[in-house]
């Protein structure tokens, strides 16, 4: 699919990654739109850029089935939607401090499962169902995690950065029927203010263990959004772009 000209909804694109990767789309000539939780991000977006959004909060149906129903009817359908909105709330499932042992506790579980695998759920549903019923035949991408593979500390964020993958490769089967394409990219340690939270002593063991030797850059995983929206071959599987780092 060629990127200019392209209807493309980006999920928490008001900052971070989803952010560059609206930029850069915009650069190449495609109509990019946010949706996000903080309207002064969202405003800033727009008047740095000119790249307009709403509040949306991807884990509420009510309000992702009737923004893409509005949406839709304002543009046309979306002919490319990058489930990228995430959070982390990380903490042991276990703890045990001298004679004190505590649980991970269940609002972190259930907020980062909303956000990022029930957002992603809905998301990507109302975005292929408009694909099929205007005959679009689109691109769906889901921002994984290189900490799919099971992380210390991210029981939650682990969990559903797994799913997602799971999800594209579900929908890329089911959607093929469709011409629509659905892929994944799970990103290593990036350049980002979620980066930017890890302690520093932390950060830098992390930096140690990645062969290239560096966090990766924004820019970096924006061309791996773009590969799988233009090569046509490309469907059900997860781009790793993480400087050569295993978990
Ligand atoms: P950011 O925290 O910078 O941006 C995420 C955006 O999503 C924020 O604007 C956030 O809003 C928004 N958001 C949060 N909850 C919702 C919601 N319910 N509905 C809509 N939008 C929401 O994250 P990054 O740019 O660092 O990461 C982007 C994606 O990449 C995430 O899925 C992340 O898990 C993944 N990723 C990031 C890596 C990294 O190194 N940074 C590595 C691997 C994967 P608010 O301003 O309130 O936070």
């Amino acid at each position: 699919m060629k990127i200019a000209g392209k209807n493309i909804i980006i999920t928490g694109g008001a900052r971070g990654m989803g952010k560059k990767f609206a930029v850069d789309f915009l650069s190449l000539g495609a109509k990019p739109y946010v949706l996000d939780v903080v309207q002064e991000n969202l405003d800033a977006l727009k008047a740095d850029t000119g790249i307009p959004g709403k509040i949306v909060d991807v884990t509420d149906e009510a309000a992702v089935e009737a923004f893409f129903e509005e949406y839709t009817a304002a543009n046309g359908p979306a002919d490319i939607l990058i489930n990228n909105a995430g959070i982390t709330a990380d903490s042991l499932f276990i703890k045990k401090k001298d004679a004190e042992v505590t649980k991970f506790a269940f609002a972190k579980w259930d907020n980062v499962i909303k956000v990022n695998l029930t957002g992603t759920f809905l998301c990507g549903r109302e975005a292929a169902y408009h694909m099929v019923k205007n005959d679009v035949k689109g691109v769906i991408i889901n921002i994984s995690s290189i900490s799919r593979a099971g992380n210390v500390g991210q029981t939650n964020y682990s969990a559903t950065k797994s799913a997602v993958v799971s999800m594209a490769i579900t929908w890329s089967k089911e959607l093929a029927k469709f011409g629509i394409r659905v892929g994944a990219i799970a990103p290593g340690y990036i350049n980002t203010e979620m980066v930017a939270k890890i302690k520093p002593e932390m950060l830098e063991k992390i930096v140690a263990n990645i062969p290239r030797g560096r966090l990766g850059e924004m820019e970096e995983i924006s061309q791996a959004v773009q590969f799988i929206v233009t090569n046509d071959f490309f469907t059900g599987r997860c781009i790793e772009v993480d400087g050569g780092m295993r978990i």
